[in-house]
């Protein structure tokens, strides 16, 4: 029986240390096929199906590069600001587990597809942090173990080997970080620029995007590193950070009890929030690492390179630096508006349509997306085009529509499709911009409201928020504003 671990850290001892943070992540990418043989790489087909010789590792059988895989994780790396190596191996990393056919997985060792990236973070204060991207290499997953919901999975454990070879990007980052936030939210930049470029969908529930976080504590002010533990099982961006911050108030709990840290990998569970250790970490060479000797070193052109670069999207954070910088919008806007790359085009249609960026981001943000949420709907699903939504905007701006009018034609344009001059049309919206028809209906609330007459000769202007309010409610809301407010301090002089 192990020793009854000492009590968590407080957090007056905490705040004496340091954490230090690094975070492995694992990515699958999108291809059709596998990484080494054309099996479909999709989610949930009927268990042990997209399976052949190679990816079950069969004797004989022969792995043969995805081009599309070396695409993806090229795409990857240029998203994170990587360098590409012009020349790369795999290797073999050897170890037993049944889920495991070959008895190796299919990675890159000392020489890995990238390195030398870096990601930018914005904190929840504003401050701004570069994170180090260490390596980025291609490997071949494994596949599945399930331990229950089967009738016998009391005796039993399951294998599913339809994961088996699907090609993922494994980042390593540098041990930059400094708490849970500042892992979450490069986890969280590191997910978005990879949806927006297309490598992956990221989708955390399917696996497609999985991560292990390397954790440390030294006193403040020492250089050395402390101890480092890995943590495995960080399913959800929650879970990251409440695993972290548990594993920080662990180990200062043991130094602070005179303790010393070992080196291992623990496990966290979600249901209990904490970490428990699951065995003691490996080394590097008990892995046994040797050049893969049926696959040739994966050559990357300089043409080929260039062609990558060529295809790159803009990336989240450029995209937000340019909402700000041209269009004028606020950190908080920019932020909304790219937290999808659907979004952000859609977002770019409407200013192309509208002709203004701020009214398209108050309309897009406001809305828009308050009817998308309402209904439970992503963007890409509106039944109002960004084309038609800044077709609206420039109606307003135009005069031909008050706000007001074009805020009763959107839930329609919504509920129908249709364009807002085909609603303005058929139901007679229109704003009122001649200005002898505005002067008539003022003459009438004039004559109607003695009282505040007197009131606002007497100098309470105040008043005159009243009579722009009568005046719309005779109107329908249709008065242009600009117009209405000019003839009413001429009438009431
Ligand atoms: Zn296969």
């Amino acid at each position: 029986m192990a020793a009854v671990a000492p009590p968590l850290a407080t957090q007056e001892q905490i705040a004496k240390y340091e954490p230090v943070i690094g975070l492995e992540v694992h990515v699958q990418l999108g291809t059709n096929t596998k990484i080494f043989c054309s099996c479909p790489n999709e989610f949930g087909a009927a268990p042990n199906t997209n399976v052949c010789p190679v990816c079950l590792g069969l004797p004989g059988a022969l792995p043969v590069l995805n081009q599309q895989a070396v695409e993806y994780a090229l795409q990857a790396s240029l998203a994170l600001h990587c360098q590409v190596r012009p020349s790369s191996i795999f290797a073999r990393k050897n170890y037993f587990y049944p889920d495991l056919p070959k008895g190796y997985q299919i990675s890159q060792y000392d020489r890995p597809v990238a390195e030398h990236g870096w990601m930018d973070i914005v904190l929840g204060d504003g401050t701004k942090k570069r994170i180090g991207v260490t390596r980025l290499h291609m490997e071949d997953d494994a596949g599945k173990n399930t331990h229950d919901g089967y009738r016998d999975s009391d005796q039993y454990s399951y294998v599913d080997l339809n994961r088996t070879g699907s090609p993922l990007a494994e980042i390593v980052s540098e041990p930059d970080m400094r708490s849970s936030e500042e892992a979450f939210q490069y986890l969280t930049e590191m997910k978005l620029a990879l949806q927006f470029v297309g490598v992956s969908s990221c989708d955390m529930e399917k696996g497609h995007l999985r991560c292990d976080a390397n954790v440390s504590v030294r006193l403040r002010g020492a250089e050395k590193f402390g101890t480092k533990v890995e943590i495995k099982n960080l399913n959800s961006f929650r879970f990251l950070r409440q695993a972290i911050d548990y594993e920080i108030a662990r180990q200062v709990g043991v130094l602070e009890d005179g303790g010393t840290i070992h080196q291992e990998t623990r496990l966290y569970n979600p249901d209990l929030d904490e970490t428990a250790g699951m065995r003691s970490k490996e080394q590097a060479h008990d892995y046994r690492y040797f050049p893969e000797p049926d696959l040739v070193p994966l050559r990357i052109s300089d043409e080929w390179l260039q062609r990558v670069v060529a295809s790159m999207p803009e990336l989240p954070a450029d995209m937000r630096r340019r909402f700000i910088e041209v269009y004028g919008l606020s950190e908080y806007d920019a932020q909304v508006l790219t937290q999808t790359r659907a979004l952000a085009d859609y977002y770019e249609q409407v200013v192309q349509s509208s002709g203004d960026p701020k009214l398209a981001a108050n309309w897009t943000t406001g809305d828009l997306m308050g009817m998308l949420n309402a209904d439970g709907r992503q963007i890409e699903l509106s039944p109002v085009s960004g084309a038609r939504l800044g077709e609206l905007i420039a109606l307003i701006l135009k005069g031909e529509l008050t706000g007001k009018l074009a805020k009763e034609i959107l839930p329609k344009m919504y509920q129908s499709g249709e364009a807002a001059p085909v609603i303005m049309e058929r139901e007679g919206l229109k704003a009122i911009s001649d200005s002898g028809e505005i002067e008539r209906i003022i003459d009438e609330v004039i004559a109607a409201n003695p009282k505040q007459v007197e009131q606002y000769r007497g100098g309470k202007t105040s008043v005159m928020a009243f009579f722009i309010g009568q005046l719309m409610k005779a109107t329908r809301g249709q008065a242009n504003p600009a117009t209405a407010t000019e003839i009413l301090k001429n009438k009431l002089g």
